[in-house]
């Protein structure tokens, strides 16, 4: 990634050099300025699993590049400094985070911490007026949500939840389709999304830290893939959990399956787990239908519709979602993936939990 900086900057002063014929010490001021302008910085909030994924993958962007990192573990300040070549002056902890405030460097902060921290670490990355990516889910409730919203709101930044699928050519296709109602109107999504999960400690698995099981984790995911690909709001929800192991999800939900309706009539049929692997998103409209194997993991998306596979490009679907921030903040536009999509499916996170326990279905309008 260095080094692809490096070359930008590099072939910016030469045409720099070629165009006006400056003297060296000009051009490089030239080229940090331009450098500026077209790339902006992220920090990392949380060096987990899911961060080092990011960090990798930013690498293929065009419009951002690593600036810092903000970690609670010493010996990873020292090997993420190594491998991105990041200054002492950009790594930051937990405590002296806020002073992030006064760093050039750093235009945009994504955290990726346990869900439980995402409301904290977006509303102080806020108030330093720094731009933010928050991970899914957005937080453990709409109240919540609204806090991080307005915060982004008061202090003048841009909010976006790290829905990546939406960058995926497969699911744009699927988006563009259901959307503009290519085959009709939607009648019946099946969405559902499931692993087996594995160490028992993980933070996973506490309620305290992630708020939910499966759900929370990655039936966020066909709340949102039902959502799109109707463009449309669930009206009511209705749901079901199922618990084999009351051990190992002694605090978090194992498994749910629900329904959601929609005002034009169209009905999404869900799952998730935390106990089966399963993995697929399927849309059947009144001309025709669309399909996605493997549709929410981090590649292998098969798109296929009853006219044929869907020929989409190869991308990375990471390095677009945050080039995609890059320039929402350089453009002043609003993500497509905002705060409020956040919240929209947050919301029905909520119904969910609350159809399970009163066995009955809830009312979203
Ligand atoms: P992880 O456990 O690998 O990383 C979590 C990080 O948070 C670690 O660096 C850990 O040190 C730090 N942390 C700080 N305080 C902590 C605490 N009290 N307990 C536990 N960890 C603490 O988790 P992850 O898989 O990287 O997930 C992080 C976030 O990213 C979650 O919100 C998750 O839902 C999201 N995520 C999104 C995707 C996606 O595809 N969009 C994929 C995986 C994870």
């Amino acid at each position: 990634m260095q080094r692809r900086r490096f070359i930008r900057q590099l072939s910016s002063s030469i045409g720099a050099a070629a165009l006006a014929g400056s003297a060296p010490a000009i051009i490089v001021r030239n080229t940090l300025a331009q450098t500026r302008r077209n790339s902006l910085g992220f920090a990392f909030v949380g060096l987990g699993n899911y961060a080092t994924r990011l960090a990798s993958n930013l690498a293929d962007a065009e419009h951002c590049h690593i600036a810092g990192v903000v970690t609670g573990t010493p010996a990873k300040e020292k090997t993420w400094a190594e491998q991105y070549n990041i200054p002492d002056a950009n790594i930051y902890n937990y405590e002296n985070y806020d002073s992030i405030a006064n760093n050039d460097d750093i235009d945009i902060v994504y955290v990726v911490l346990p869900n439980s921290m995402h409301m904290e670490y977006v509303i102080r990355a806020a108030e330093a007026g720094k731009h933010v990516i928050c991970e899914k889910p957005m937080a453990l409730n709409t109240d919540q949500c609204a806090r991080m919203i307005a915060a982004c709101e008061n202090n003048n930044v841009k909010l976006s939840i790290g829905y990546r699928c939406q960058f995926h050519p497969v699911h744009q296709e699927i988006i563009r389709i259901g959307q503009n109602k290519e085959m009709g109107a939607t009648k019946v999504i099946q969405a559902d999304f499931g692993f087996r999960i594995g160490n028992p400690n993980q933070w996973r698995l506490k309620k305290e830290l992630a708020g939910g099981g499966a759900l929370y984790d990655v039936g966020v995911y066909c709340i949102q893939a039902a959502r799109y690909a109707t463009g449309e709001e669930p009206v009511s929800v209705s749901a079901q959990e199922i618990k084999t192991d009351p051990v190992k999800f002694n605090e978090v939900d194992e498994t749910i399956l629900w329904q959601m309706k929609f005002a034009s009539g169209a009905i999404a049929s869900c799952s998730t787990s935390y106990s089966s692997n399963f993995n697929r998103f399927y849309a059947a409209m009144e001309g025709g239908w669309t399909r996605i194997d493997s549709a929410y993991g981090y590649g292998g998306q098969t798109g296929t519709t009853s006219k044929g596979a869907i020929e989409a490009p190869e991308n990375n679907m990471w390095a677009a979602q945050m080039d995609d921030f890059s320039l929402c903040v350089q453009e002043d536009r609003k993500s497509r993936v905002s705060g409020e999509e956040g919240l929209h499916d947050v919301r029905v996170l909520d119904a969910i939990y609350e159809s399970i326990a009163t066995e009955k279905p809830v009312d979203l309008i």
